[in-house]
């Protein structure tokens, strides 16, 4: 299976910078060295841009970082499937760490929008990871099954090519996230390998789901990171910003 390198821009760029970095992308992706799946999450308000600077590059998907669960209606503020799709994006990230720990989503929530988000055929990358006090206090194991039973708890039913092809699972420590503190290849093997064993438990086994590490990964750590073993591929947050340092990530 390819690499998958997703870029998570979070709350940066606007329309203009957002463009100028999907066109260097794109001129950078048509040499691409590696054989790799590249996804990007830019802001909504960039999504358009960055989907038609993208459009002719293989093996490339953009995404949109947040959505609601329903169809359309009084949801003041959100932003729906159908409305993101028209924009370009395919698929979309749910249980970024940033969206349990600062906007407060529950599990019950994100297992919400991940069937919703899978029931409309887009694709979910599903962030789960320890805080530094839990991982302290032993609570990682705990922690990363709570996570992944509960937040996948409304895809087991799901056909599991569907799921093969739709769900990607990213494990992010979050004390590694825009730290510049990356796991290491210790904390990054015992982790995927919990991951995948919790996974393989799950009513169905999810095990043939790819698993991403995230958390200040940058070009210098990414192949390192990118051969250990269960590691599927990255997301990266801070060092996706410049599209000089993204694909040498890339090609890494
Ligand atoms: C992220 O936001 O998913 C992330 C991994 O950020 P960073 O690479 O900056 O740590």
């Amino acid at each position: 299976m390819k690499k998958i390198i997703a870029a998570n821009w979070k709350m940066n760029k606007d329309r203009a910078q957002s463009r100028a970095a999907a066109e260097e992308l794109a001129s950078g992706l048509a040499g691409r060295k590696a054989e790799r799946t590249v996804m990007i999450f830019p802001p909504f308000l960039s999504i358009a841009e960055v989907s038609k600077a993208l459009g002719g590059c293989a093996d490339t998907v953009v995404g949109a970082q947040n959505f609601y669960p329903a169809e359309s209606g009084a949801y003041t503020g959100e932003i729906s499937l159908a409305m993101l799709a028209d924009a370009g994006a395919s698929w979309v990230l749910v249980g970024h760490s940033e969206r349990r720990h600062i906007l407060h989503e529950s599990d019950v929530f994100l297992a919400q929008k991940t069937q919703f988000a899978l029931s409309r055929n887009f694709g979910v990358v599903f962030c789960i990871g320890e805080t530094l006090e839990e991982r302290e206090s032993g609570k990682l194991a705990d922690v990363l099954t709570r996570q992944i039973s509960q937040g996948l708890s409304a895809v087991f039913d799901m056909p599991s090519n569907l799921l093969q092809e739709k769900l990607i699972i990213a494990y992010e420590p979050v004390w590694a996230i825009g730290t510049g503190k990356v796991a290491g290849d210790r904390e990054v093997l015992e982790a995927h390998a919990k991951v995948k064993e919790i996974l393989a438990a799950q009513p169905g086994d999810l095990s043939i789901l790819p698993v991403l590490y995230g958390g200040s990964v940058k070009p210098a750590n990414a192949q390192a990171l990118l051969a250990l073993a269960n590691v599927d591929g990255l997301l990266v947050g801070g060092a996706s910003l410049e599209a000089k340092s993204f694909l040498n990530i890339i090609n890494a």
